[in-house]
């Protein structure tokens, strides 16, 4: 079976490139699919407490047979929780939910500009990382002005920094300034949540000329442009065919024309909130 390519994080930890995300999945749902996720040849798995399916996701891992080493499990920090102490006790209700002794990533879930306390929660992370319940800590949702802060006031820079990315709203000048940083990019709903995109002329003409399918070029290009990439289902056939993409090789013409189908200066690229100005419970 194909292994994902790895990248290596700017604290020299490495991150399987292509992982799986379980968003709106129930949590025995979660179970199943984390399950065929990891019989599929992922080893990467993307949740969060507020999917509510860390409990499902601990479950999936505790009957694979796979040790700790094989595996790199992400979970991430509601916002409800932010603050110093609070942190520090949601991270251990997390790591219990999942039957783990230590965490391979944590990441703040959202900025919340408006709360303000993610400069002190990105410290209990940092000491969370120091104590070695964590092994890597980085963002979701964070602006470069957040991102600039937290090295500014802690002097640590993130992991990595998650957030909407897909081929209509690309990123580039976000995916810039991590790169510049040592920040690893990581791309939520990389398929666009699998409406419009997936049936783009330029992607499924992409698909056709190599004998893959409209996610598999999506999830390709991503690769290519070096992001992390977390795509989600819970239909075994699909979870196969998109972990399936790592032999799905793009031509430098292929990257270029999907990197032409960015929607962001027309404004209709983003589909989830905007997290300079989101501030939610
Ligand atoms: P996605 O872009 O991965 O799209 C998933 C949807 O695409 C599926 O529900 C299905 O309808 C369709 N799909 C999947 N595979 C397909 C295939 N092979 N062929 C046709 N259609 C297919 O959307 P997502 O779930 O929003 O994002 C992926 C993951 O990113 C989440 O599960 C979660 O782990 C993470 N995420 C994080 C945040 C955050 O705030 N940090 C926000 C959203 C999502």
């Amino acid at each position: 079976m194909t292994s994902s390519p790895t990248l290596t994080f700017n604290d020299g930890n490495t991150i399987p490139q292509l992982g799986y995300g379980v968003w709106q999945v129930e949590d025995d749902v979660a179970e199943k699919v984390v399950f065929q996720a990891f019989q599929a040849g992922f080893r990467h798995i993307d949740t969060a407490k507020i999917y509510g399916n860390e409990s499902g996701v601990g479950r999936a891992i505790a009957s694979s047979g796979l040790s700790p080493e094989e595996i790199f499990i992400t979970t991430k920090l509601w916002n409800a929780d932010q603050g110093y102490e609070s942190t520090l006790a949601a991270f251990e209700e997390s790591l219990e939910r999942l039957g783990l002794e230590s965490l391979d990533l944590y990441l703040i879930h959202w900025l919340q500009p408006k709360q303000d306390k993610y400069v002190d929660t990105w410290k209990a992370l940092i000491e969370l990382q120091k104590r070695g319940r964590v092994k890597s800590i980085g963002v979701s949702n964070f602006t470069v002005e957040g991102v600039q802060r937290v090295i500014d006031e802690t002097g640590v820079v993130p992991a990595i920094n998650q957030v909407e990315l897909h081929p209509f709203f690309n990123q580039a000048e976000l995916r810039e300034f991590n790169a510049s940083k040592g920040i690893l990019t990581q791309a939520w709903s990389p398929l666009g949540q699998g409406g419009e995109l997936l049936e783009d002329a330029t992607i499924t003409a992409i698909a056709d000329k190599h004998g893959a399918t409209p996610a598999q070029v999506v999830i390709a290009w991503h690769l290519a442009i070096g992001n992390v990439v977390i795509p989600k289902s819970v239909t075994e056939s699909r979870i196969r065919e998109n972990y399936d993409a790592l032999n799905v090789a793009l031509d430098a013409s292929d990257v270029e024309a999907i990197n032409g189908l960015d929607r962001t200066a027309a404004g209709t690229g983003r589909i989830g909130p905007d997290p300079a100005v989101s501030d939610f419970a």
